[in-house]
């Protein structure tokens, strides 16, 4: 798979957990094959300077944003079965920890009925400020790294 050299100089190995956004998606929509896997392998090893890199190189490109966000909902979706009500609504208790944006969650709104690469969630994603695509982008890996380590209750803290 394809890696973005960055100024780290190291590397953060692949294929843990969740199966990564295929290649043939990313490259329908015109996103940076591997760079949103890249950006889950350094998060799940907590390195905060790839991270940085990464995300920086995410959200700068709406279509990498869109498969972050897609593959975020894809799994989410397959751990729940089908999408919970906290992603599009956002939690309706005062003192919850986990709580998406308005970014995500109209963006995670639209994604059940189109599937995960879709046009669609890149279009919108084309129409946000580099942050607004950040904001979304958090949550997304936020959700797969949460949901990686089986800890499904994440949500509803
Ligand atoms: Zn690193």
């Amino acid at each position: 798979m394809a890696r973005y050299l960055l100024t780290t100089d190291h590397f953060h190995p692949g294929g843990r957990g969740f199966t990564p956004p295929a290649a043939y998606e990313e490259k329908e929509v015109g996103a940076v094959v591997g760079l949103a896997a890249q950006l889950y392998d350094a998060v799940l090893d907590n390195c905060g300077s790839c991270r940085r890199q990464l995300m920086d190189l995410v959200v700068g490109d709406a279509a990498s944003t869109s498969i972050l966000i897609g593959w975020a909902c894809l799994v989410t979706s397959e751990t729940y079965g089908g999408l919970p009500e906290i992603l599009l609504e956002g939690p309706d208790w005062p003192e919850a920890a986990f709580r998406p944006p308005v970014e995500f969650r109209e963006l995670a709104a639209v994604y059940p009925e189109v599937g995960t690469a879709s046009q669609e969630v890149r279009d919108r994603c084309l129409r946000l400020t580099e942050q607004e695509r950040r904001n979304a982008a958090e949550t997304a890996v936020e959700l797969l790294v949460g949901l990686r380590d089986g800890n499904v209750d994440f949500l509803y803290f």
